[in-house]
């Protein structure tokens, strides 16, 4: 079995700010240690359940979080930006399920450590298909074009929701209670890794007897809407070939697959850049 852990930063157990997200802080690099940390979490919990093959793909930021050397052996780690699958870089290799660790709410949630979609400073809401989306919904509807089920995600009690609303069955590991954006209670990061291996070896365990989550698909043709924080983010997003703008922030584009749709959105979000 080959297992791709994908991970992000803002669910890393006991993350609550964004000085502890963002490279140049000192608390950045305390957390770099936990985050690599809960990913080995996550290996030893699938290596024990029987998977094979690792990779670990660094999600967040410039994909250069992760330290290589405090890595578990076992894992291969994807490393940098800007991949052209992102978040899920190494999904098209052939991978037979994924993991999500260290994720986080979508932008606008209640009581979610640093929700937000992609970019806190240009995406105001994402729609695949008039339904919203965070990350959790998009990069797993992308696994599931390449047929590979997400089992397993660690995050605050707001993303796990999320998680379980959208993937039934999906296994979740709650390493915090988010109280506001920027406050939790939470769990000694020993006890989240504890956490985080029984819930990645349960997860792998069904999934290798046949069980839990099925890959997500998403109707074809998918259509992506995105609302934009500011109309200059929009006026720059309009110009994508096909691109309708609903209204003064908000552009929508259909396309025929999610791969396309996928790719599409990263090239929308990068013409907001203004
Ligand atoms: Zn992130």
């Amino acid at each position: 079995m080959k297992l791709l852990i994908a991970v992000d930063m803002e669910g890393i157990s006991g993350v609550v700010n964004w000085s502890q997200v963002t490279p140049g802080h000192a608390e950045y690099e305390r957390f770099r240690h936990i985050m690599t940390a809960d990913v080995n979490a996550a290996v030893a919990g699938a290596a024990q359940a029987g998977a094979e093959e690792i990779i670990v793909a660094d999600g967040h930021w410039d994909g250069c979080n992760v330290l290589i050397e405090e890595l578990d052996p076992r894992a291969r780690l994807h490393s940098g930006n800007a991949a052209p699958l992102a978040m899920t870089q190494g999904i098209e290799t052939g991978v037979d399920a994924v993991i999500f660790i260290g994720y986080h709410a979508r932008v606008g949630s209640e009581a979610a450590n640093l929700d937000h979609t992609w970019s806190s400073v240009r995406v105001a809401n994402l729609w695949l298909n008039d339904r919203i989306m965070g990350e959790t919904e998009l990069n797993s509807s992308l696994c599931g074009h390449f047929g590979a089920p997400v089992l397993m995600i660690s995050g605050d009690q707001t993303v796990c929701a999320q998680a379980a609303e959208w993937i039934p069955g999906i296994e979740t590991a709650v390493v915090k209670r988010a109280t506001s954006r920027y406050s939790a209670e939470c769990l000694q990061p020993q006890v989240s890794q504890k956490l985080i291996i029984e819930t990645v070896a349960s997860a792998v365990t069904k999934f290798l007897a046949g069980k839990g989550p099925a890959p997500i698909k998403v109707e074809v043709p998918v259509k992506v809407a995105i609302e934009f924080n500011t109309s200059a983010q929009a006026d720059g997003a309009a110009l994508f070939p096909g691109a309708k703008r609903l209204r003064g922030r908000k552009v929508e584009v259909q396309f025929e697959d999610m791969l396309t749709a996928f790719k599409a959105f990263r090239s929308l979000v990068n013409l907001g850049d203004r």
